[in-house]
């Protein structure tokens, strides 16, 4: 996600890493120009690592120059350059009503009038817990952070607080923001014991958690059965999205559900990504599977940086300053994001969702309809309104699945829709993301581009030529 993400843990790992030399083999003509990115890239590069401050937005795993971004309006964006591009990555999720909506934008200028930050509690706040907990019903308490890593963190913190226990459960392929304890990957490893996908996190830090393959109940069973009394919690997406969209299997959240009761440890359902994106009540609105806890973000921030965690209020009043959990945040629950937010769940009616919902069938019909006119074998998939196209002949159902895929096809398709105005997540493990604000000539600009980068996919070869 964005973010970071996915760089080392789930999605854009080693695969994109591997893909990235043969891109660079393999110069690509542009017809858009990008003098202006292309040198603020390089400037960047000499003050900023890489020259961005989250991994996936380098480019890294496509090649080529990360469009450096001016402004945005409804579903586009506008480079440095002047160059205008359909936006199909909202943010990595959070502009589900296009870019600068008005009454978004009046609602962050009224809040900032009144002040920036205060340390000391304010009206909003508590009007953004009750929009969430009215909207998710296991949720009862509701705190707010900054980002969804201090959600997963804090959430993960808290259950081994409540239950007394230190190991915890996640899967492979999901991503949990960059805390140390959730960068465990076992790679292709069944309860598999720590291993520290970065350097910087301690064998300490990452020895509780255990790694198991995404959609794979036998495998949660047995770490309960090997681990007894010991599991604090199982870390969930709610449904995936960081490894590209995978839906849980059906009966996959139940089974975790009842695992989790049966053995004393809590369930907590990620839905940073699909929390007030995928309905009203995020993934719980289409599941109907419980949480003890929950993690959100994105969405219910409009697209400025707050989260938040909550849940039972049996297991939330352990926080401090009631209960011995300790977690805080100088800038948490701020006036101006709290604003965002608020105004984007008010303005977020189930006729944004059934939009949302459109625009996703919608973009999945013409990838299906231009990969299989070019001949390339796909998978498009959804989670909810998230969508992703595996190059596969068979759905994916795990991250093993999906790095399984053939990758190497999607810098070419990537860039020929790039070139075309089309701003596509530059990761094959990512989600795309629609907004409520793509229309008529958007929905053009994608059709038209489409066919040309389904042919550059179709020509596309694993050593990153293109034939
Ligand atoms: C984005 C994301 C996070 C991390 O959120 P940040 O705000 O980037 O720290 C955590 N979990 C999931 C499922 C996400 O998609």
């Amino acid at each position: 996600m964005g973010w970071a993400t996915h760089y080392t843990l789930s999605s854009t790992g080693d695969a994109g890493a591997a893909t990235l030399g043969a891109v660079s083999s393999s110069p690509r003509v542009s017809q858009v120009s990008v003098p202006v990115s292309a040198q603020l890239f390089e400037r960047a590069a000499a003050v900023i690592p890489g020259g961005v401050n989250s991994p996936v937005r380098a480019f890294n795993s496509v090649g080529g120059t990360p469009r450096f971004i001016a402004s945005a309006r409804g579903c586009t964006l506008t480079d440095a350059d002047g160059n205008d591009y359909v936006d199909l990555v909202c943010s990595w999720g959070p502009m589900i009503l296009g870019h600068a909506h008005p009454e978004i934008v009046e609602a962050v200028q009224r809040a900032a009038t009144l002040g920036l930050s205060f340390g000391a509690p304010t009206e909003a706040e508590i009007l953004l817990a009750e929009a969430i907990a009215a909207r998710v019903d296991p949720v009862e308490r509701v705190r707010l952070v900054n980002s969804g890593t201090e959600a997963t963190m804090s959430a993960v913190r808290l259950a081994r607080g409540f239950t007394g226990r230190s190991k915890i459960i996640k899967f492979s392929g999901c991503y949990h923001g960059h805390v140390d304890a959730l960068l465990a990957d076992a790679g292709s490893g069944v309860a598999t014991l720590g291993l520290p996908t970065s350097p910087g996190v301690t064998g300490a830090q990452a020895a509780d958690t255990i790694v198991l393959p995404y959609n794979d109940l036998e495998a949660v069973a047995a770490a309960f059965t090997a681990n007894p009394g010991e599991i604090a919690c199982v870390i969930t997406e709610a449904a995936a999205g960081n490894m590209g969209a995978v839906a849980p299997q059906p009966g996959f959240n139940a089974g975790l559900r009842k695992l989790t009761s049966d053995n004393g440890a809590l369930l907590i359902m990620d839905e940073v990504m699909t929390g007030f994106r995928v309905s009203h009540s995020g993934w719980y609105g289409i599941d109907g599977v419980a949480g003890d806890l929950y993690t959100f973000g994105k969405v219910m921030s409009g697209g400025l940086p707050a989260a938040a965690f909550g849940g039972r209020a049996d297991i939330m009043n352990h926080l401090a300053p009631i209960g011995p959990v300790y977690q805080a945040g100088t800038l948490s629950g701020n006036p101006v994001a709290v604003a965002a937010g608020l105004a984007t769940l008010r303005l977020a009616d189930e006729s944004v969702y059934a939009t949302l919902d459109q625009n996703a069938k919608r973009l999945g019909g013409l990838f299906t309809d231009a990969l299989t006119a070019a001949g390339v074998s796909h998978q498009v998939q959804f989670a909810g309104n998230m969508v992703s196209v595996f190059f596969s002949d068979t759905p994916v159902h795990d991250y093993a699945a999906a790095k399984a895929s053939a990758t190497w096809r999607f810098p070419a398709f990537f860039h020929a829709l790039l070139e075309r105005g089309v701003y596509a997540p530059p990761s094959a493990f990512e989600a795309w993301f629609v907004s409520a604000a793509l229309d008529e000539n958007a929905f053009d600009r994608i059709a038209a581009a489409l066919p040309a980068a389904a042919s550059a996919a179709a020509a596309a070869t694993p050593e990153g030529s293109v034939a």
